[in-house]
């Protein structure tokens, strides 16, 4: 399988375009053709999760061989790195909807499931080119936890992480700077999430640089993470039509809702559905900061600033610019590299495109619908499913939930995602429950460990330094 990008080109095979999923030209990298999944589906019924993801994954990774890929999954879904012996379970919580379990991985957030894998599979490529990385990053919590406890202790590869000083939760801290880890490289800015976004930026479009230090990234484009994060949709839909008696399981539909900021995990939803996995709608809910509410609504995409964008209480999904929607506008435009190349063009001349003329496939062709959730949305629905079933959701799965509500059909299975675990964003739960989550002995054990962690001014300067200085070589 070959990779190519939104704007035009050949880029090359899945091992080169893990570490950048960006292309020279600007646009991401897509697979040349969606592989389909056929008549595999019944046959896949009795995997494992590591099974699956190996058959899954394999459609897009051809050139590694079978064994060394099924090697990898095993590795990286390990029944042991999670809380659920099933890695991802599935839980009935009312009004037509289930809860899909992501968030049992090491860092208690869906990013895991995809990052576990691109740590295994970078450690790998690495060692068959015999080459290094130097991973960089920002982050303003949940990314730089589950690529640090992804890429921990691993040949070839050390993490230099930007975090915004004293910005995040005790948690999101205590997840980062208690690793003491000899590739782990903590780095606290003095600033917000943007001055350390900034940074990583300015340092990534310096191609000397980059390239003398073996810099790339992990980030929401990584083709790798996308591809990983199709498996657990189609683990969802088999795990719901077990219960569905044999004879109606074949193109037997079900509706995913995302909670969504960069459009990563929606995508590899889409990707799963035009696979064949019979999809029937993803609900995409976005916070106050609805900017692809709006696109998904109107057609119009008008992306906000990061003075604009709103500090949530579901921060994960406070973003104003979604890094992965050219995926979709290329496949809406029919795989088009110069129209979607136009559009990119048009955004940064005018800061905003209009599609409107193709709104109505949204839905029709692509299955996508979407909505915008409040602060009050969230408290409002995390005190319901409280009520109701006991269950505890998360912000951002509140989110989820919320706007799933105004899509559930009858006989059709609204399969809510569960971004994160309720313990991260404590604050909220006692806002909305009276009480907070209470920490369980191994998230005390957490938060009392010595941390770890530099203290940097917000300049370039300094951080060029501090990489030249400790990078791998
Ligand atoms: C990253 C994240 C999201 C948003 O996912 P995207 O792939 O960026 O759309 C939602 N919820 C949580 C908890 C996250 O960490």
């Amino acid at each position: 399988m070959q990779y190519i990008s939104t704007r035009g080109g050949t880029i090359g095979h899945y091992s080169d375009i893990l570490v950048e999923g960006l292309a020279p030209n600007g646009g991401l990298a897509v697979p040349e053709r969606m592989p389909q999944i056929g008549g595999d589906l019944e046959r896949w019924r009795s995997l494992s999760y590591s099974e699956l993801a190996t058959e899954v994954i394999g459609l897009f990774a051809t050139e590694i061989p079978r064994d060394d890929l099924a090697r990898l999954c095993r590795a990286a879904y390990d029944p042991a790195k999670y809380a659920s012996d099933r890695a991802v379970p599935l839980t009935d919580i009312g009004d037509g909807m289930t809860l899909v379990g992501l968030s049992e991985g090491p860092t208690l957030a869906f990013k895991d499931m995809a990052m576990q894998f691109l740590g295994e599979a970078l450690e790998y490529v690495l060692a068959t080119l015999g080459d290094v990385l130097n991973v960089l990053g920002a982050t303003s919590g949940d990314t730089g936890s589950a690529a640090e406890h992804a890429l921990r202790g691993r040949d070839r590869i050390s993490v230099f992480m930007l975090s915004p000083q004293g910005r995040m939760s005790p948690f999101q801290r205590a997840q980062m700077y208690s690793l003491h880890d000899d590739n782990i490289h903590n780095i606290a800015v003095e600033g917000v999430f943007d001055d350390c976004q900034h940074l990583v930026k300015s340092l990534a479009e310096d191609l000397a640089f980059k390239r003398e230090h073996h810099i790339g990234a992990v980030n929401s484009i990584n083709f790798g993470r996308i591809s990983a994060q199709i498996v657990y949709y189609v683990w969802a839909w088999l795990r719901v039509t077990d219960d569905v008696p044999a004879e109606k399981r074949d193109g037997f539909e079900v509706s995913f809702a995302v909670p969504s900021g960069n459009f990563g995990n929606i995508l590899s939803g889409l990707y799963a559905r035009l696979m064949g996995l019979p999809v029937r709608k993803l609900v995409l809910a976005t916070n106050e900061n609805n900017v692809l509410d709006e696109f998904f609504r109107t057609g119009r995409y008008r992306p906000r600033s990061a003075a604009d964008t709103l500090a949530t209480s579901s921060p994960s999904m406070d973003v104003s610019r979604a890094s992965n929607l050219e995926r979709f506008v290329f496949d809406l435009l029919g795989r088009d590299p110069e129209r979607t190349a136009a559009a990119w063009a048009a955004l940064a001349a005018e800061g905003e495109f209009d599609l409107s003329s193709e709104q109505e496939r949204f839905a029709d062709e692509f299955g996508i619908v979407s909505g915008t959730s409040s602060h009050q949305d969230r408290l409002d629905t995390i005190r319901a499913f409280a009520k109701s079933n006991g269950v505890v959701l998360d912000p951002h799965t509140a989110d989820g939930a919320k706007v799933a509500r105004d899509h559930v059909e009858p006989g059709v299975p609204m399969l809510v995602l569960e971004t994160a675990k309720p313990e991260k964003f404590s604050d909220t739960i006692s806002e909305a429950l009276g009480s907070p989550v209470e920490p369980d002995a191994e998230t005390q054990a957490l938060l009392d460990a010595p941390q770890r962690v530099t203290k940097l001014p917000n300049d370039e300067r300094r951080l060029r330094d501090l990489i030249e200085e400790l990078a791998l070589r």
